[in-house]
């Protein structure tokens, strides 16, 4: 079988090369090929002998996930329904604004974590993606809004650099999906693949506790967190992975996880050279109407956190069908915003975009083969890792 040289990541690269009796500095070469220039053609990187351009097309491919469908939003908004085999298509995301452009990926097809007011956890898990097809969503998203026409792309920043920050927040638990997920990081932070700052690149967690602490460890970047519940027993039924990480030990985990950004080994590590993550943990809270956004839940939000460095981000809920959850109003949403704020929080509310393509937060549903039994409830939760490790 083939390597699909999405796959890898520079370190895997030089392994790839060194099997078949090449230099390290082949790696560096492809990878500039592959990311940079888009190509997929072993016959066009011209800079390679035609010895090695004939090894790497009887040894390899590059194939990229190929797009079911691509809608434009009326705000600028655009949405990618990617197909990963098997019947799966999943869902990416691209954002524009003024002074950026944000891709939000997907790491899974489906989600197994369940949440109670997410799209994409309604309608079941069916597997992990590949690391080609975590970083084949930014591949395609570069190429398609390189290709367009400068003002199609409102407000992009950069026309060489369409996509200027990097979001895991697309369909399914990063953590989850650690290993792939981490390799294609890897490749989204390399200066020969896309040169992504660690600020720049943010991983969004339902809250897998040992994950976050591997995370810090092995590729930290800005860390958000779905907190969404100011107490265990609301956010056990909002988040249900909170039974088995509750808020004690997610909180602590996030202190963990910004001490490290903040401490002396993180500033003379080896990821020094792409800048240390950022010095908090963004929380992220959905406003349900009735559900958690009260003033009482505000101020329980301000006592739970006081110790975190942090900032909020709170998200009005983009409805979906049978979600049986309504939109907080937006002036219960101002109220919930100015006891966080009085208590010297920065805190953000989401604008919504891209609900007339069904791309906003919480609304991804890609196409999904479920292949789990539904259970009734949320009596166990069981996640583990691409390598089958339990979390
Ligand atoms: S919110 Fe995230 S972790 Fe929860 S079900 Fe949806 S995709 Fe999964």
């Amino acid at each position: 079988m083939k390597t699909n040289l999405l796959d890898l990541d520079a370190s895997a690269l030089v392994e790839f090369f060194a099997g078949i009796g090449e230099k390290p500095y082949r790696a560096r070469q492809v990878l500039r090929w592959v990311h940079q220039a888009g190509e997929t053609d072993f016959s066009q990187m011209t800079d390679l002998s035609r010895r090695l351009r004939e090894k790497l097309s009887a040894r390899a491919v590059i194939e990229v996930p190929h797009s079911v469908s691509a809608p434009h939003g009326g705000d600028g908004t655009r949405k990618w329904l990617l197909s990963v085999g098997g019947g799966n298509a999943i869902e990416t995301v691209f954002i524009p604004e003024r002074t950026r452009g944000t891709l939000c990926i997907s790491s899974q097809a489906g989600c197994a974590l369940e949440c109670a007011f997410c799209a994409t956890g309604r309608q079941g898990f069916n597997r992990n993606l590949t690391t080609a097809e975590i970083v084949g969503q930014l591949w395609w998203a570069v190429r398609v809004l390189s290709s367009e026409p400068h003002k199609a792309r409102l407000g992009e920043p950069d026309k060489a650099r369409p996509v200027s920050n990097v979001v895991m927040m697309g369909m399914g638990e990063p953590l989850a999906n650690f290993t792939n997920v981490v390799r294609a990081m890897h490749i989204m932070l390399d200066d020969n693949a896309y040169g992504l700052s660690r600020r720049r690149l943010t991983l969004s967690t339902a809250g897998i506790v040992p994950a976050i602490d591997r995370l810090r460890e092995e590729c930290p970047v800005a860390l958000a967190v779905s907190l969404h519940a100011p107490n265990d027993a609301l956010r056990d039924v909002l988040v249900p992975i909170n039974r088995k990480y509750p808020l004690r030990q997610l909180l602590a985990a996030c202190r963990r996880y910004v001490d490290a950004s903040l401490g002396d080994e993180m500033v003379t590590s080896k990821w020094q050279r792409k800048g240390a993550p950022r010095d908090f943990v963004t929380f992220e809270y959905i406003m349900l109407d009735g559900v958690n956004d009260s003033p009482l839940h505000a101020r329980e939000l301000v006592a739970l956190t006081r110790d975190v460095p942090c900032k909020f981000n709170l998200i009005p809920f983009n409805a979906f069908p049978d979600s049986g959850f309504a939109r907080s109003p937006d002036s219960r949403i101002r109220a919930f915003q100015e006891v966080l704020a009085n208590a010297g929080f920065v805190t953000t509310v989401r604008r919504t975009r891209g609900g007339d393509i069904d791309g906003a937060c919480g609304q991804l549903a890609g196409r999904v083969h479920d292949r789990r039994t539904r259970r009734a409830g949320h009596s166990t939760i069981r996640v583990r890792s691409a390598e089958g490790r339990r979390l």
